[in-house]
């Protein structure tokens, strides 16, 4: 594809529910080291509604015009001159947060951490939902033939749970209970399912979801009810036959009941993780996590071979994303797609690239 001649609209957050198109200068490789990609499909991820909505996430403040989108798949169409492993043609997944590098937590391995981070679609940095987008080549990750490019925007939200799940040291035989089944906790799932995890409990507020869970990659499902966190734990524990608790619970729901209920699920000695985001401060049982000498850690997007792992996970069928693919629509109905995730009526939604024909 020729940029000169291409379309590099881009899907632009204005304020909270102004939203608008317009077609931005395609960029140019700024260094050696960097690819110029055609964006294929982006997904659409809880942290692009909110934005959407309340312009802010804490304190990341849209303040000027923000280009959204973080969760894409594209095709190579031009190299900078140190690149060795990529040439023009290529299907990538795209990760889309480039650390400097040179931090302590850069250099230590945990580039995640980088207080330096420029991340797709959190401000001030524009996002993906645009025609051209150029990264590091490093942070390219090559689709096998194996793996399409919609499978291809879905390993940014697998990306997500890989870390969630490795910081849970999950391992073969073990007990995993996961709260929350939107789309980062049904790949939570899915993940401690292909790490070898005998019994998967997927936790939720609503049947349907966890209807899919079953169908998905859980071994067992609970409803949660509204009643005390330990008698929500000691039934979800009953349901699923694990009396002396789960070996790691994960938290993908961010919810404050939810986070009280793990608290009770996970066995002594086990592993509790952090990974949804809810509201900043919130009442913890932090009585249980002592008396059970529980290991609680957080869970901050993704770092040294999480994407590699969720490529390689995906090509060996091990992962059905595309089972969570609720839709793909034109670029042009972006909006709308947005509309969609926000009633909470689907599970992904990825829209197409400007320059994309569906
Ligand atoms: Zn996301
Ligand atoms: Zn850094």
């Amino acid at each position: 594809m020729d940029p000169k001649s291409a379309s590099n609209l881009s899907f632009i957050l204005n304020k909270p529910n102004d939203v608008t198109f317009a077609d931005r200068p395609v960029p140019t490789l700024a260094d050696a080291h960097d690819v110029l990609v055609a964006v294929n499909y982006t997904g659409i991820c809880g942290s692009d509604v909110h934005y959407w909505v309340h312009g802010a996430i804490g304190h990341y403040v849209v303040k000027e015009p923000m280009v959204l989108g973080h969760e894409s798949s594209g095709t190579v169409v031009e190299v900078g001159s140190a690149v060795k492993t990529l040439k023009p043609g290529d299907r990538i997944a795209l990760e889309p947060g480039y650390p400097c590098r040179r931090c302590g937590p850069c250099l230590s391995g945990k580039y995640n951490l980088c207080p330096e981070m420029r991340f797709a679609a959190t401000p001030p940095y524009h996002g993906t939902l645009t025609g051209f987008w150029t990264a590091p080549a490093d942070f390219c990750y090559k689709l096998p033939d194996a793996v399409s490019l919609q499978e291809g925007a879905m390993i940014e939200p697998l990306a997500v749970a890989v870390h969630i799940v490795r910081q849970a040291a999950v391992a073969p035989g073990q007990s995993v209970v996961v709260m929350g089944a939107g789309p980062v906790g049904l790949l939570c799932a899915a993940v401690a399912r292909a790490f070898g995890a005998s019994t998967v409990v997927s936790v939720d507020i609503v049947q349907s979801k966890l209807d899919f869970a079953l169908s998905f990659c859980a071994t067992h499902a609970y409803a949660s009810q509204r009643v005390a966190a330990e008698e929500n734990a000691a039934n979800i524990l009953r349901e699923a036959g694990l009396p002396d608790g789960a070996d790691a619970v994960i938290d993908a729901s961010g919810a404050e009941p939810s986070i009280q209920t793990s608290l009770h699920v996970v066995r002594r000695g086990g592993t509790y993780v952090q990974g949804g985001m809810g509201r900043a401060d919130i009442t913890f049982p932090i009585m249980a996590l002592c008396l059970k000498e529980v290991t609680a850690k957080g869970s901050f997007r993704y770092g040294s071979g999480d994407y590699k792992l969720a490529v390689e996970l995906v090509a060996a069928g091990k992962v059905d994303v595309k089972r969570l693919v609720s839709g793909v629509v034109p670029f042009r109905e972006a909006e709308d797609a947005f509309k969609k995730v926000k009633e909470g009526e689907v599970i992904k939604m990825l829209i197409a690239g400007p320059n994309e024909k569906i």
